[in-house]
């Protein structure tokens, strides 16, 4: 077997390389170039010799002082190392990083130069690609209409977009790096702790809603999205969330709940909400045992009223003596308008006695009290029926009825009166 050379077994090595290797002379020209430059630039060797590398492969993109300072390097004797983006034969695009290593085969004087080229277009396009994704993320994070916040495992606030700064108030420079619980409206600590570790746990949280604090003070209320970003091992990185203003909605939410419980002439309870508080207080009842007192009101001949002043005028008078009666009561009271010219009044805490007592005080503050109209007084009587709970009560319609059976006596008794069912045990003096 006959030995190769070894100048021949180096060159072949050379053209094996996976890096392209040009070997140019000082002016410089190419003398030689392997394959793997020939698959770069996508000239082969026969059209390469002779020419200058930048006559090839110049693009135009890069920055002259890049090729200065190449220049100034290698005429200088010393190795440069760096990045171009170069022109295939084809018009395409690539990057290399290239080391050119001057060479003095005679003497001190450069006379030739080594470049060695690896192709790096793969990284510096995917580069690209993250930037402009960062830099398009970037212009909706800046200009999105919704608010956006992350935070560190501590509940540390590590970014929030222009969107939340003006939703909630405040300069930049007053959050970064305070905790979101300084955002919080009172009493929520305990729940946002209990929110944030489930959403660490579970890395999503979806449609939580918080009140959070405007810098005037005021509330509002967002409701929150979110995801845990994590690293390649999955260690925790950051929260990304986005809050949703939903401060309009609830106001509405609770003037629709409002309206829907209120009786609109009165502004009191209407008789859907009492009849709901009256099975709280039932369930109260039951459970503690604790003396629990209804009262039906129902005005004295009270069409007469409509009859001999009108209507409106009827009207204005339930007005009045809702607000006689109102202006009675404690607060744990509840006064309700069941219907047409029939009050109901729930007693927490009073038993029969005390309820009958009571009653009769609304009585004498009501008469105390005439309405006035138009320099007219219209004066209006009230028959009252008591009831109390009772351990064995079912439901409240058993309690209603009671009432209403007392009222319907008070009535058949002269009206102007109160009556207990069942009957008080002892007789007490009526008026007083
Ligand atoms: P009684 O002493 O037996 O209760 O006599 P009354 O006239 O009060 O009783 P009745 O049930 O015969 O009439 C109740 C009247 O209350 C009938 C209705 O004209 C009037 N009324 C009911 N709701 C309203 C209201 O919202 N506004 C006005 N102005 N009147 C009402
Ligand atoms: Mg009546
Ligand atoms: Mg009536």
């Amino acid at each position: 077997m006959t030995q190769l050379p070894l100048q021949a077994i180096l060159i072949q090595a050379l053209d094996a390389a996976a890096n392209a290797i040009v070997i140019t002379d000082a002016e410089p020209r190419i003398l030689w170039a392997n394959t793997a430059f020939s698959t770069l630039t996508g000239y082969p060797l026969d059209e390469s010799i002779g020419c200058k590398p930048a006559e090839l492969v110049k693009s135009g993109l890069q920055d002259p002082q890049v090729y200065q300072q190449m220049w100034k390097t290698i005429l200088n004797g010393e190795v440069w190392r760096g990045e171009l983006i170069n022109k295939r034969k084809d018009g395409g695009h690539y990057d290399e990083e290239i080391t050119i290593t001057p060479v003095c085969a005679v003497g001190d004087k450069v006379s030739h130069y080594i470049a060695v080229k690896h192709d790096i277009s793969a990284r510096k396009n995917a580069e690209r690609k993250l930037r402009e994704s960062e830099a398009k993320f970037r212009l909706f994070y800046e200009h999105a209409p919704v608010a956006y916040q992350s935070l560190d495992i501590t509940g540390r606030i590590i970014e929030v977009n222009p969107a939340w700064l003006k939703q909630l108030g405040y300069q930049r420079e007053a959050v970064i790096g305070r905790f979101i619980n300084d955002f919080l409206a009172p009493g929520q600590d305990a729940l946002l702790q209990q929110r944030f570790s489930e959403f660490l746990s579970i890395g999503s949280t979806s449609k939580v809603e918080y009140d959070l604090l405007h810098c005037d003070r005021s509330i509002v209320s967002v409701s929150v999205d979110g995801l845990v970003e994590r690293d390649n091992q999955g260690a925790f990185k950051k929260t990304h969330c986005v809050l949703h203003n939903i401060s309009t909605h609830k106001r509405m939410e609770k003037k629709l709940r409002h309206l829907a419980a209120t009786d609109a002439l009165t502004g009191l309870a209407n008789r859907r909400q009492f009849l709901e508080q009256m099975i709280l207080a039932l369930a109260r009842h039951l459970r503690h045992g604790t003396p629990t007192a209804l009262l039906m009101l129902d005005l004295d001949w009270f069409k007469q009223v409509n009859d001999n002043h009108g209507h409106a005028a009827g009207d204005a008078v339930l007005k009045h003596y809702a607000k006689v009666i109102q202006s009675s009561l404690r607060n744990i009271d509840l006064l309700g308008r069941l219907g047409g010219e029939e009050f109901g009044i729930l007693l927490p805490d009073t038993d029969s006695i005390g309820a009958y007592e009571f009653a009769e005080r609304i009585r004498h503050v009501a008469a105390a009290q005439p309405a006035r109209l138009q320099a007219k007084e219209i004066a209006v009587t009230f028959s009252i029926g008591v009831a109390t709970f009772m351990r064995h009560d079912p439901s409240t319609d058993v309690i209603l009825a009671r009432a209403d059976q007392a009222l319907y006596r008070a009535k058949a008794n002269g009206r102007n009166r109160v009556e207990v069912e069942p009957p008080l045990a002892r007789p007490l003096g009526a008026a007083r």
